[in-house]
């Protein structure tokens, strides 16, 4: 964890190539491939996936494939596939001519299920899917041998001829390795290999009726694109048997080496496609794009950018242990990076009108402000100042407690960028005696910063001129779970999720250089936090703005805090 940027990423899967490539294993080469099956869109966890794959390519100059695994008609689109080619060359990553399907290596695939039966080491089975597991055995219990696992290699091959052809209903007969009934791995109890499945898929249409299932598509998919390390995550541990098993059977000319590491975890969020899904077709978010999504498409729209993203897979590194990674850790990226390159602008959330009684009505300065304090190369923008202002209505307080150094009746802060300011009176809402207009003067020395007295203020805060300002809506994002980890809890993961996760603020007020800002362009708002224009929603009738993070990381010290 936590590796100087600087050095290259190493890890036990780099240290295998390292090795391989010194003892010329395949030749020198080295070919990763990154398989997303295209049945949702990307999340971070792939996102770690991809950047160790075409990373690995980049750092020893090899390549890497992007292969869709859509050898499973139910749920597979068109959709995601362009999603996740969209996300992973958002992430800046690059497969040139070597986008793949493994549903264009059916015919083959078939071959190969051809060549296990002729050599008597796949058969025909009848037996339904509920007795296929009982059949199966468990850890403790060794597995009982199908019937029809005698058949010959004619009737086999006829009937398999026939399951392609569309002569059978689905669950009537299924193709199953012949292996070890016995085997002490459950998974190498004569896995099913074929099924039938009446279902159009979305590239091949109608054109089969047959599917093969993962662990055979896999690995022959990977030998077919020469792939040297086919690396996957922890979960397919015990497959790899099963992934060798076909390989050397088949006799094929390429057996890549299945590599396992383990598969990322975040605290407050999911990451799983299928209870993503779940999250999507409730309607519990807005789409796959939501903001508080763990998805790239999200998390893009959120504002995070691709360079943090990728800082992040590389400070978490890879290993073989499973854990989970505090969601701050991913933020506090995104700030780093952002804290760099976002110009500063100033923005109003909440706002509380300022009337400068001793301002001229029909005055308006305009200064000077950088976009950066400490890049003067990043220029600068003119902010409009005049008599009628808005500041944060949490800058304000009527009683204030002695820590308070912002405006209360009485006292004198310093705007950004401006003058000193000091509160003389309010005026409250005869209804709800909340304070609506805090009046105050201002004291024209201190233009520069500094008062020719010498006199001190406590604080400095943020404002936009009420007449110049830009109304807009902004949408802060939370936790998207109020728990770390939502799928250890008893009850059904959406229970956890956070009520809080969304709050939208409709008057906020912007500072007017922000008037022509693309969508997607970030900002630091001054004291808020990081801020980016909605993709979606925003337009150039109404302004909608994401939080992207906030400045600090304000869960860090409620736990703190909790610690004391
Ligand atoms: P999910 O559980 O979200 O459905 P999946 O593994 O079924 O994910 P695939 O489309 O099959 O999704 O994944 C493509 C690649 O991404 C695989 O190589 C898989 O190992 C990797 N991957 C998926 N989830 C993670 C994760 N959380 N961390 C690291 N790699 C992951
Ligand atoms: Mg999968």
């Amino acid at each position: 964890m936590d590796q100087p940027n600087s050095s290259l990423p190493s890890d036990f899967i780099r240290d295998i190539i390292k090795d391989d490539l010194r003892t010329n294993k395949h030749q020198g080469r080295v070919v990763t491939r990154f398989p997303p099956e295209p049945n949702g869109y990307l999340h971070i966890g792939h996102a770690k996936s991809v950047c160790l794959n075409f990373g690995i390519a980049d750092q020893y100059g090899a390549t890497c494939n992007l292969r869709l695994d859509d050898t499973d008609p139910t749920g597979e689109s068109m959709e995601y596939v362009d999603s996740i080619i969209r996300d992973i060359k958002w992430l800046g990553f690059d497969w040139e001519d070597r986008l793949y399907y493994a549903s264009d290596y059916y015919e083959k695939l078939y071959q190969y299920a051809l060549q296990l039966i002729k050599e008597g080491k796949a058969f025909v089975c009848d037996l339904s899917p509920d007795e296929i597991r009982e059949y199966r055995g468990s850890f403790t219990e060794q597995g009982t041998e199908s019937p029809y696992r005698n058949r010959s290699v004619e009737k086999n091959l006829d009937l398999f001829q026939r399951m392609r052809a569309g002569e059978f209903e689905e669950g009537a007969h299924v193709l199953r390795a012949k292996i070890d009934m016995t085997s002490p791995n459950v998974i190498m109890r004569d896995p099913v290999i074929y099924r039938i499945k009446k279902e159009n898929h979305y590239r091949t249409g109608n054109q089969w009726c047959i599917y093969p299932m993962y662990d055979f598509t896999h690995c022959l998919s990977d030998s077919i694109e020469r792939i040297t390390h086919s690396i996957c995550t922890l979960e397919f541990e015990n497959n790899r048997p099963l992934y060798d098993w076909f390989l050397d059977e088949l006799k094929v000319e390429y057996h890549p080496q299945q590599i396992e590491f383990a598969r990322l975890n975040i605290s407050f969020t999911v990451i799983s496609k299928r209870l993503l899904i779940e999250l999507v077709e409730k309607g519990v978010v807005s789409g796959w794009d939501d903001p508080r999504m763990p998805t790239l498409a999200g998390m893009r729209r959120r504002g995070f950018t691709p360079e943090a993203i990728r800082d992040f897979c590389e400070r978490i590194g890879v290993a073989r242990n499973d854990s989970l990674i505090d969601m701050a850790l991913l933020e506090n990226c995104v700030r780093e990076d952002l804290n760099e390159r976002a110009p500063r602008v100033m923005a109003v959330l909440r706002p509380l009108r300022v009337i400068i009684d001793n301002y001229p009505e029909d005055r308006v300065e305009e200064f000077d402000c950088p976009y950066h304090p400490q890049k003067p190369e990043m220029g600068s923008r003119k902010v409009p100042f005049s008599r009628v202002l808005y500041i944060e209505q949490d800058d304000f307080m009527e009683d204030p407690p002695k820590k308070f150094f912002r405006l209360a009746v009485g006292r004198e802060v310093r705007l950004r960028y401006g003058y000193f300011i000091k509160c003389v009176n309010v005026v409250k809402d005869p209804d709800t005696g909340k304070v609506v207009e805090v009046h105050c003067t201002y004291d024209p020395e201190t233009r520069s910063g500094f008062a020719p007295d010498g006199r001190k203020v406590k604080a400095t805060i943020h404002w936009v001129s009420a007449a110049h300002s830009l109304q807009a809506e902004v949408r802060l994002y939370d936790r998207l779970f109020r728990v770390a980890n939502p799928l250890e809890e008893e009850a059904d993961f959406t229970e956890y999720l956070n009520p809080e996760s969304l709050e939208t603020l409709r008057a906020c007020r912007l500072e007017p250089s922000v008037s022509d800002a693309a969508p997607g362009s970030r900002f630091q708002f001054e004291r808020l936090g990081y801020f980016c224009v909605d993709t979606v929603d925003s337009s150039d009738k109404a302004l909608v703005f994401n939080r992207t993070v906030t400045l600090r990381d304000s869960w860090a010290k409620i736990v703190n805090k909790g610690n004391k």
